[in-house]
């Protein structure tokens, strides 16, 4: 674990470790090793903080970044923190799954910020924004196009000078009450930093629940998800059931992924589908808004679950074929018992039951003596130490692990995940976070 500060004079994207080994050869030192280099580098370095930090680089972290480099005036500098940089879970995970929002969408999220229509307005053409522009916009697509466009704006983004990314996992935020700053401790060697202003967009992962014990190995559900992936973990020449539980969307595109395998490649698989609820709610075009916009299945979900899955359109349907519903609704001890006594007999289960929040970099505030736990205002993005005021202390969060609470014009609560929601809910805050850091 490193906790070392900002190296100046390394602008854009950089490790400490390579600029001394380009300088290194450069000069053609060979009385000094690297290790020597570095370490010397650090001792002569002036301690620097950074305007912000940013910690993940998924959708929201890049949408974090643009925002924070519109509304941060002056030169500070921003430091961006992730293991890959490969555009978060879109393009690790779900590359093959198709889109729930509009194309436009993706478009509108691209052009939503000058420091995005500067890297759009220099990348080469054909790219990821023209591929997005020529294709239906009000239709959906596969992520991948929404992922090669994440690519392009983090290869533009890593290229700016204010901004200073660090290949690691950040794992802890240390802050100091009276100069209001944190220090971020990375696992990566050239780790860093000290700033006012830290934010979280660190995503999250496929839930499990407790199974009972003879259920069969669990399949993930990003392997579900894939269907490149899925077709080789499933034999083709013998029997095979599969379990999948849950109703929502990604239950949904799962179900239709081996639907498609029983009509192709594996005809002697079957499925059982566990569920709460046997007729599925859909995202409705309403009077200037979309009703169930954040609950409701939309794009190819939609359209298989209306025409092979809702209610008794099951008990006809080609899909209905394969696959049969297990009525879980009723209550916690009958679904047990239902997947007690229906899980027995399959060879693999899916468990599609919602996403957790990735575990945060650990908070620790004044003497560090403990590791703070946090309350969140989903309105505003803010942390606070849950056993303080509600005061602000510079830390945020966003994107799917952190989204925005809204009301919807039923009356109810939801809460706002999506590409370009995140960019309407950062464009929104991102100017307060900044105003508050100055204070
Ligand atoms: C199946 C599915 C389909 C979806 N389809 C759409 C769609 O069609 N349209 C749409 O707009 N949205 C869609 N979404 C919603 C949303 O856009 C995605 O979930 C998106 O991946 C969320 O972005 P994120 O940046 O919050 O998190 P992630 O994509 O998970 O990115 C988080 C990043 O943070 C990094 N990280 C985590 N912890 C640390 C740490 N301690 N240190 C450093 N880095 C860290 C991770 O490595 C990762 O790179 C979909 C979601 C799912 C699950």
């Amino acid at each position: 674990m490193h906790a070392v500060r900002i190296l100046p004079g390394c602008s854009g994207s950089f490790t400490a470790r390579s600029v001394l080994i380009r300088e290194y050869r450069q000069r053609t030192i060979s009385s000094f090793s690297v290790g020597q280099l570095v370490r010397q580098f650090r001792q002569n370095a002036t301690p620097k903080d950074a305007a912000a930090v940013v910690v993940g680089a998924g959708p929201a972290g890049i949408a974090v970044v643009g925002n924070l480099l519109e509304q941060i005036k002056d030169d500070g500098k921003i430091v961006w923190v992730d293991e890959q940089f490969q555009g978060g879970r879109i393009n690790k995970f779900y590359r093959e799954v198709p889109g729930n929002t509009a194309v436009k969408l993706f478009v509108d999220y691209a052009e939503a910020l000058k420091p995005f229509q500067h890297i759009l307005n220099t990348a080469h053409k054909p790219n990821a924004i023209t591929a997005l522009e020529k294709l239906p916009q009000s239709g959906t697509c596969s992520l991948s196009y929404a992922g090669d466009m994440l690519n392009l704006l983090t290869a533009g983004l890593r290229q700016h000078p204010r901004i200073q990314t660090v290949e690691g996992k950040a794992t802890s935020a240390h802050l100091d009450p009276q100069s209001k700053h944190w220090t971020l401790t990375t696992t990566s060697e050239s780790s860093l930093t000290t700033s006012p202003l830290v934010v979280y967009c660190t995503g999250a992962f496929p839930s499990t629940t407790p199974l009972p014990p003879s259920s069969p190995p669990t399949i993930p559900l990003d392997t579900a998800l894939t269907p490149s992936i899925l077709s080789t973990t499933i034999p083709r020449d013998q029997p095979f059931t599969i379990g999948v539980i849950g109703g929502s969307h990604s239950a949904i595109l799962v179900l239709m992924n081996l639907y498609k395998l029983t009509t192709t490649s594996h005809p002697l698989l079957k499925i059982k589908w566990f569920t709460r609820h046997p007729t599925l709610r859909y995202a409705v075009q309403k009077d200037g808004y979309i009703q169930y916009d954040n609950t409701g299945l939309k794009g190819k979900a939609a359209e298989f679950g209306r025409t092979q899955l809702d209610g008794d359109v099951l008990l006809t349907s080609d899909a209905g074929k394969f696959i049969t519903r297990i009525d879980c609704s009723g209550g916690k001890e009958k679904e047990w018992a239902l997947l007690e006594r229906e899980l027995k007999d399959c060879q693999g289960v899916v468990q599609a039951v919602g996403y957790t929040p990735a575990p945060i970099p650990e908070v620790r505030i004044g003497d560090g003596k403990e590791v703070v736990k946090l309350r969140k205002d989903a309105r505003t993005g803010a942390f606070y130490a849950e056993d303080g005021e509600k005061k602000s202390i510079g830390l945020f969060g966003a994107g799917i692990a952190f989204p925005e609470e809204v009301d919807t014009p039923e009356g109810e609560r939801e809460y706002a995940v999506g590409m370009w929601k995140f960019m309407k809910f950062l464009k929104r805050v991102v100017p307060e976070w900044v105003e508050g850091s100055r204070a």
